[in-house]
């Protein structure tokens, strides 16, 4: 699947339904991102991070975001 385009500059993208962040790096058709882009329920974050949007209360998502990244940042 492409990364969508108006999200070029980001990594981590959270959706806001059920409180997910995907990594666009490694995103997966099971991610349902064209779903998540067109409910307009999604968040960037900023500091760009996988921390940062675990600071906010997001779960990393299974599909997409590798062990190695989840638990290091922990
Ligand atoms: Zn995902």
């Amino acid at each position: 699947m492409e990364r969508p385009v108006r999200f070029e500059h980001h990594r981590w993208l959270g959706d806001k339904r059920n409180q997910r962040v995907h990594d666009l790096d490694n995103i997966a058709d099971a991610c349902a991102l064209d779903e998540l882009l067109a409910s307009e329920r999604f968040a960037a974050f900023g500091p760009d991070l996988l921390a940062e949007a675990r600071n906010r209360g997001y779960r990393p998502c299974g599909h997409c975001v590798k062990v190695a990244a989840a638990s290091a940042a922990e």
